[in-house]
């Protein structure tokens, strides 16, 4: 083997997991670091500096409310959608303690993403109710589920609008309109559909949203938090320390991060419906070269469902078809993620898949695959080749 075929870089398909950063956002980032660029304090308010580089993180802020329909004084800078979740969860839910001395009850579902699942294991902790929801075995939670769920005392409803592990779109919409009708706060976790499907907050109806640079070709390490100023929504600051982003997140702002996630949130916004469709044409056509293999599933809903994402399962049961972890480390050529999480040594199935029916070996023998904006058709060709070449050489063992 030639040296330069053995350091060949797999191919990347994991871009549900994170994306590169575009090279027009790292351009911008790049002009707010050094001495000659935009590197002031946005909160210095005694010179030029500061001001300018208030004005970069302000442009930026009202490119953020653009993408997703807010007001630019509905946008609280954060670290990330774990940092937006938090603030939306706890934040909302010490309001609620203060208010009524008591803990009240809590709605998310089974599937959320850990950012979601450990903060309200917290606040269960803390002497609030939690109701976790099951998904139908599309991925998707069926309104009357949630309809079923509330209760009396229920004040706060978590729930994703698309699924990081399957791909699949919830009816925001329609939660929304349901827990307002009762007085009940909603809460939504968009990193992984903003930049990928119109969101419009105002059409969704709800009250905090969460976003990630990182999963729309911005920074990570940064986010943003929509809080709803209309109807008195609430949420109490987590991290306190000269009241920053009006009283709600504290600490100095990171002008690149902030200038990062705004251009990709414009660039996002520009290009939604032409990335979306090329992305949706090269996932099919992995999907179309994959199908026929024996024992072959696609996990979670194919039809209501963001174009980059393709969750399949490569074995019918543990007694015939492959082992995922030997299917995994077979796929040296390509960078995806698995249907379980590397648990120090131990590979732990996901409890996304668990949750839509899959059993342990499904789940194990199963793979994400996420396409997007730099996947070319000729990576897709290569990467069913491989696929194919690597279960036939597993079956046979
Ligand atoms: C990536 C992701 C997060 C975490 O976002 P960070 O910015 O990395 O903290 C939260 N929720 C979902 C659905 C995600 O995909």
């Amino acid at each position: 083997m030639t040296p330069s075929t053995s350091f060949r870089k797999p191919i990347y398909l994991d871009y549900a997991a994170t994306t590169p950063v575009a090279p027009e956002v790292a351009a911008k980032m790049a002009e707010c670091l050094t001495l000659e660029g935009n590197f002031a304090n946005p909160a210095s308010r005694s010179h030029l500096f500061g001001w300018q580089a208030e004005e970069v993180v302000e442009s930026a802020r009202a490119q953020v409310a653009n993408l997703i329909g807010a007001d630019t004084r509905e946008i609280v800078w954060t670290s990330g959608a774990t940092e937006a979740n938090n603030l939306a969860l706890k934040g909302a839910a010490e309001i609620y303690r203060t208010q009524h001395k008591t803990g009240g009850h809590i709605i998310t579902s089974a599937i959320e993403h850990k950012a979601v699942l450990d903060p309200v294991v917290w606040l269960e902790e803390q002497g609030f109710a939690v109701t976790r929801l099951p998904p139908n075995p599309q991925g998707i939670i069926e309104v009357d589920v949630l309809a079923g769920a509330l209760r009396e005392d229920t004040f706060l409803v978590s729930l994703m609008q698309v699924n990081n592990e399957l791909g699949c779109i919830n009816d925001i919409k329609t939660f929304a309109a349901l827990c307002k009708s009762r007085g009940i706060l909603i809460h939504c976790d968009a990193a992984q559909s903003a930049g990928k499907i119109a969101v419009n907050v105002k059409e969704l109806g709800v009250d905090l949203l969460s976003l990630s640079a990182h999963k729309f070709y911005g920074p990570k390490g940064v986010g943003a938090l929509y809080v709803r100023r209309a109807g008195d929504v609430k949420i109490a600051a987590q991290i306190h320390g000269g009241g920053h982003e009006r009283n709600m997140r504290s600490g100095t702002l990171a002008t690149h991060q902030c200038v990062g996630m705004g251009e990709a949130a414009e660039l996002a916004q520009r290009s939604l419906i032409t990335d979306g469709e090329r992305i949706a044409g090269l996932r099919d056509l992995l999907w179309e070269g994959i199908a026929d293999l024996p024992d072959i599933k696609r996990n979670g809903s194919s039809t209501n469902a963001v174009s980059g994402i393709l969750n399949v399962a490569f074995a019918a049961d543990a007694s015939h078809g492959c082992d995922g972890e030997a299917l995994l480390l077979s796929l040296r050529d390509l960078a995806v993620s698995s249907g379980s999480a590397c648990n120090s040594a131990s590979m732990s199935p996901s409890y996304v898949l668990k949750a839509i029916g899959l059993s342990d070996a499904q789940a194990q023998a199963s793979l994400r695959f996420s396409v997007g904006r730099y996947t070319t058709c000729e990576e897709i060709e290569f990467a069913i080749e491989h696929i194919r070449s690597v279960v036939a050489k597993l079956k046979k063992a």
